[in-house]
């Protein structure tokens, strides 16, 4: 007999056996239905395996689906990430078809101008039409849509003949071609480039840093490496990853300036079928090159030969809900999967990356200059406790006056706040409480633009009201504290006639919001960006010569041990954005505490220095790099239930050599929407398998339904 595992998207840690009935050719990576009690659930086949003489009747498989099988390295890798991240690995296999849940797309009719065709009577409507058309191509309804008008417009201009209507087939990949010349690299970049393509030309696992200073140029290093493995090898798949949307936007312009072909595209702002037929080519090997957010990693790669994590140190490329996985930790486990090389590129790498970097496990390339004339921007601290501003201001006048010499010089101002809204608490003047949202430990932001308080963990927002929830007083309620709607406003005070404009996920929810602020500010159209982190990354604005950090305080205060390192990165990133070309740049940083390790590393761009440091530190306390971590969360709205779990794991805590349980404590948001989260942590030496001790320990304990868990391997925070 016959028998496949199948993989289904439950929470338990096996595949389930089902009979293949006789007759039903089935293989591994095969996309089945089968029966799990009285419903049909699809899932993806793990084995198949000759038996005999079973003792058990198992049910057959119902279906094999008509759809492209996983590739055997996307099954064998979906299985290690399931293993290493102790997540049902039929979850895990579901990220690896979710492309497959939408429908392909289908040809289109496109509405398109007629050559030289005029109305015979132009009306403001139809002028809105044709102006559309103009702007690209879409169907009657979109077009309709983006001129305001109602389709009959359309239609009209259509029985005129000014418009017709074409059936356009679905886009087909586009072909990069690797001769087009790139950049001619500087001897440096060059360097690099030879010994990344070196390594890709040995078809054999290899991890590399690609470790260079912001604008040293590491996207021209590994965009000259991709096209000479296009070169060498014509069926070779390229995967880039990418921490934000933003970010995969300017990247997916330099690719196809440097290719000739737009990429593939993936991320959840991408529409369903276009996925889908994405899933499709990669599976197929016709898409060559794919730009990505984490979740590309689970794609069918059919000859993937070069994996790029570029800001690799990006904590978004931690996945923190949902499924828990560290994208970047991922990426050089499918290279070693697929036997090829993975390049993390960073300007400020993270310590767990340098760790490996300087024991020799992952090639260590620098590029220790901007390219060209450019130079790095000049830093300076401001000292806000003697230099700051007045009250209910949040700009020192050191920033104001380089500010105004920029605007007056006809250059562009990046203000950096990684925070999102007007202010993020709103408390009562009458009874001092701070207003939450309900059952949950996290303040309420104000959102001016929308006249609302949002919880920027659960989502749950409210108009603001006129009355203190807590005492009812009227008009008590005030704002504390800047958001970048807040900055804005001041900055709008103070130079009136400067044009501004917000970056933050709420002014560029998506890819085309973000690409369009971007555009703007690269035309010269904005004067000052207020930003969060979602625009003070990777980008290049040649005319962006002053960064001012509004709190460069803000990420040091609540104080895990990663808070330094994370601050660094993420100040030193946002300062890189300044001066580019030929144009000089400064960043200004406004702390309160200027002898803090990392403003002193900013101050004097001493990166070697604060990272040696940190290290030390770490390592004094065995934590990572240095050590492995892994967070067990606990939550329910069953505080007792919560309890005795807690109790029961405190009970059966495994005492191993070189490793710790801590807990159980509050966990960092302690209440969120009714839910109590208390949380362990296991530490441990590099020397001990922490799943299996996480396994073997939750093994002993019965986790009751109404107790949720989640486990944290390698925790971003702790
Ligand atoms: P990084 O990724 O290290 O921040 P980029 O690759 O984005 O750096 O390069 C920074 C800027 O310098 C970009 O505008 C890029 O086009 C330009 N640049 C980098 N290298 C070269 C080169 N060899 N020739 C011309 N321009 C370059």
């Amino acid at each position: 007999m016959r028998i496949a595992a199948v993989l289904l998207p439950l929470p338990v840690p096996e595949a389930f056996d089902y009979a293949v009935p006789d007759g039903m050719a089935l293989a591994a990576g095969d996309h089945v239905h089968v029966p799990l009690g009285p419903r049909l659930v699809r899932g993806v086949v793990s084995e198949v395996r000759e038996q005999t003489g079973s003792n058990r009747r198992l049910k057959a498989v119902a279906e094999r689906l008509d759809e492209t099988p996983l590739p055997p390295s996307s099954l064998e890798f979906l299985e290690w990430a399931a293993r290493w991240t102790l997540t049902p690995p039929g979850e895990m296999a579901l990220l690896a078809w979710r492309g497959l849940r939408h429908g392909a797309p289908r040809a289109e009719r496109i509405i398109r101008r007629v050559g030289g065709r005029q109305p015979a009577r132009m009306t403001p409507a139809r002028q809105a039409v044709l102006e559309a058309v103009g702007a690209g191509a879409s169907t009657a309804v979109e077009l309709a849509r983006r001129a305001g008008v109602s389709t009959g417009v359309v239609k009209g201009l259509i029985d005129e003949g000014v418009l017709e209507s074409a059936l356009v087939p679905p886009p087909q990949p586009q072909q990069p071609d690797p001769d087009r010349p790139g950049a001619a690299l500087n001897p440096a970049q060059a360097a690099a480039a030879d010994a990344v393509a070196r390594r890709i030309e040995d078809r054999a696992f290899r991890p590399i840093l690609l470790d260079g200073v912001t604008g040293s140029g590491k996207t021209e290093v590994y965009l000259e490496a991709a096209a000479r493995l296009l070169k060498a090898e014509p069926g070779a798949q390229v995967l880039i990853l990418l921490p934000e949307i933003a970010l995969t936007q300017a990247v997916i312009g330099r690719v196809a300036a440097r290719f000739g072909a737009t990429p593939g595209e993936w991320h959840s702002g991408v529409p369903g079928p276009q996925r889908r037929l994405l899933w499709e080519a990669v599976a197929s090997g016709e898409q060559k090159i794919v730009v990505g957010a984490r979740s590309a990693l689970f794609l069918p790669f059919k000859r993937l030969r070069l994996i790029v994590v570029d800001e690799e140190h990006d904590a978004s490329f931690k996945q923190e809900e949902g499924l828990i996985y560290h994208a970047r930790d991922l990426a050089v486990a499918r290279a070693r999967i697929e036997g090829c090389v993975a390049l993390l590129a960073s300007a400020t790498p993270s310590l767990e990356t340098l760790w490996n970097a300087e024991s020799g496990r992952y090639d260590w390339l620098r590029l220790s200059a901007r390219h060209g004339v450019a130079r790095l921007p000049a830093m300076r601290l401001i000292d806000m406790r003697s230099d700051g501003p007045e009250r209910g201001r949040w700009l020192s006048p050191a920033l104001v006056e380089a500010m105004g010499e920029t605007f007056a010089a006809g250059e562009q101002t990046l203000l950096f706040l990684n925070r999102r809204g007007y202010a993020p608490v709103v408390l009562c003047r009458a009874c001092g409480q701070r207003l939450t949202a309900p059952d949950t430990d996290s303040w309420l932001v104000e959102h001016r633009y929308t006249g609302r308080l949002v919880c920027h963990l659960t989502g749950f927002s409210m108009p603001r009201p006129r009355h203190c929830p807590h005492c009812g007083a009227e008009d008590s309620l005030v704002s504390v504290g800047p958001g970048v709607e807040r900055i804005e406003e001041e900055v709008a005070e103070r130079f009136p006639e400067a044009r501004t404009a917000v970056f933050s996920s709420d002014t560029a929810p998506d890819g085309a919001a973000a690409r369009q602020l971007v555009e703007r500010m690269a035309r010269g159209e904005i004067d000052v960006l207020v930003a969060t982190q979602a625009a003070a990354k990777g980008h290049n604005f040649p005319n962006l010569t002053l960064v001012g950090v509004v709190d460069a305080d803000l990420g040091l205060r609540g104080g895990d041990l990663r808070a330094g390192e994370r601050t660094f990165q993420l100040l030193a990133q946002a300062a890189g954005r300044a001066g580019r070309a030929d144009k000089p740049g400064r960043a200004l940083i406004q702390t309160f505490m200027p002898e803090h390790p990392v403003m002193q590393a900013l101050e004097h761009l001493d990166r070697d220095a604060f990272i040696e440091a940190e290290m030390a530190e770490r390592a004094q306390a065995r934590m990572p790099p240095h050590g492995r971590l892994a967070a067990l969360v606990l939550s329910s709205e069953n505080p007792q239930a919560l309890e005795e779990t807690c109790r029961q794991l405190a009970a059966q805590a495994l005492n191993a050599e070189g490793a710790e349980i801590y807990g159980p404590a509050d966990a960092p948001l302690a209440l969120v929407r009714g839910r109590r989260r208390k949380r362990f942590l296991v530490r441990a030496d590099r020397t001990v398998d922490v799943q299996a001790l996480v396994r073997e320990w939750l093994s002993r304990v019965k986790i009751p339904a109404s107790v949720r868990l989640n486990v944290d391997v390698d925790p971003y925070s702790f």
